[in-house]
């Protein structure tokens, strides 16, 4: 019998709560009871709980924690192909890798996230345009089914179950064991610029024409600005550096300590703190050779970042539109964002190549627009206007970072997900992995 314990859980934007039973399974053995243990609310598997709404959540269901699922299997430093558990996290991971000269070729901007959640969202970092997505470097997930048969799948075993899963937002079953290909870095460090862009046009003009030129690039956009500052920022150019010579100082950790009251995170004192940020940067921007840790990861320099937006939380609107459309999607989405009198300290662009391999993968070819909002009156009312303009523009919003869409909205985003219900109705036809994003979007068959 596992051990199970009621917990109340949240995600990173701690906007949605979940009072379910949890156990943290360390074997296979330990895995499958907890499968079988399950009730009829379901199961669903929680690792370093960074999406920040339900994907992780099944209030009222049981919760399988990948805690104690943490070992590396096995890291051939010839070929750079890496097997670990799935709730090895990317922090654990860097400096074993580094040491070997290699990096990841895909994580998210905080290295709490674990293999297991990477795989089950098919993360996508600054340099998508040149990688890809963390699916594309996956060889192959051992994944324990609702049946507790722990099954292959890769592009060639399995190659259905290894196509829902990926993106699959956990409801195939639990990843034990994910095998992935790490990428050759020539140092610890990457050189970096940063130039002031004066508006959204001239942002998304820089970053198309640095796809080639540059393996990675981030926009930072002061999403409080209007008229014809609308979309003015900063961009980061960066590609990895040949040595570690000169390489600027790790940037003190901060340390948020504590939630700042509603008041003040009004407009008018949001737009003071962006507009200052921009007004500071040198007009000829500036470069550095920065270490990957920070360069990566840059969130984790910040601790208990999640609390800067008080305790109701916030939501994040994740948007990508492809190539054609991705302008006037993205000027429409910041428009009606500064018309909601809404908006945040952080809100970022990213070039995309083409779509993930995922059923339900995010990616496509095209710019992705990301923005976290403070948890307001009229926060969600604003979410469905951005529903409609996405859809409109032919995008599509991102789950790992969802809490707020509507089935019917997912479904018009996401063409293949009949193809997702149908592998689930095969291996998990009594529907035991459940999660409250599961639910809200309608993903079972
Ligand atoms: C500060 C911050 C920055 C981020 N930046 C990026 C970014 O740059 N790019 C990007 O793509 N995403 C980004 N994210 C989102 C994040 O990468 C994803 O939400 C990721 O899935 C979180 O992984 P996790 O281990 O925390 O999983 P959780 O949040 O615990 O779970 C996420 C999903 O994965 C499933 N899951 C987790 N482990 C397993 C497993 N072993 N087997 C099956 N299913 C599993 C869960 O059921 C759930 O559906 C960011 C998040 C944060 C908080």
């Amino acid at each position: 019998m596992s051990t199970w314990t009621e917990t109340t859980l949240t995600t990173w934007g701690r906007s949605r709560f979940a009072r379910s039973s949890t156990t943290a399974p360390a074997d296979e053995a330990g895995l499958r009871e907890a499968i079988r243990e399950s009730h009829a609310r379901g199961v669903i598997t929680y690792g370093g709980g960074r999406c920040y709404g339900d994907a992780s959540l099944d209030d009222g269901g049981q919760t399988i924690l990948t805690s104690a699922l943490n070992r590396i299997v096995s890291f051939d430093a010839e070929t750079g192909n890496i097997v670990c558990e799935s709730g090895v996290d990317f922090a654990s991971l860097l400096s074993r890798v580094l040491r070997d000269g290699y990096c990841f070729p895909v994580s998210a901007a905080t290295a709490s996230v674990t293999v297991g959640g990477a795989f089950a969202n098919d993360i996508h970092s600054k340099n998508h345009h040149r990688v890809g997505s963390f699916g594309d470097h996956t060889l192959w997930i051992d994944l324990m089914l609702a049946s507790g048969e722990l099954v292959r799948a890769s592009r060639t075993e399995n190659a259905d179950i290894f196509h829902a899963s990926l993106g699959g937002v956990g409801l195939t079953g639990t990843v034990m064991r994910v095998c992935f290909r790490l990428m050759p870095v020539p140092s610890n460090s990457a050189d970096a610029q940063y130039r002031p862009m004066a508006n959204v046009d001239e942002m998304i003009d820089t970053i198309d024409g640095s796809r080639e030129s540059h393996e990675f690039l981030f926009g930072w956009v002061d999403a409080m600005a209007t008229g014809k500052d609308l979309g003015r920022g900063s961009l980061e150019l960066a590609n990895l550096a040949p040595d570690d010579v000169g390489v600027a100082p790790e940037p003190a950790t901060k340390r948020i300590r504590f939630e700042p009251p509603s008041a003040a995170l009004h407009p008018a004192i949001l737009r003071r703190i962006t507009d200052r940020r921009f007004r500071k940067m040198p007009a000829a921007g500036w470069g550095a050779r920065v270490n990957l840790r920070p360069f990566l990861f840059p969130i984790d320099n910040i601790v208990g970042f999640n609390r800067i937006y008080g305790k109701r939380g916030f939501y994040s609107i994740h948007t990508g539109f492809p190539r054609e459309t991705q302008r006037a999607g993205i000027v429409a989405v910041m428009e009606a964002i500064t018309a909601a009198r809404a908006g945040s300290f952080a809100a970022v662009m990213k070039p995309m190549r083409g779509p993930g391999e995922g059923l339900l993968s995010f990616p496509m070819e095209g710019m992705a627009y990301a923005i976290d909002l403070p948890r307001r009156t009229g926060v969600e009312a604003l979410h469905k206007e951005i529903e409609r303009i996405t859809l409109d523009h032919d995008g599509r919003l991102y789950i790992a970072k969802d809490a707020l869409m509507t089935a019917e909205t997912f479904a018009a985003m996401f063409p293949r997900l009949d193809e997702f219900r149908e592998v689930l109705a095969r291996i998990d036809p009594d529907g035991r992995f459940q999660s409250d994003m599961g639910r809200r979007l309608g993903l079972h068959p």
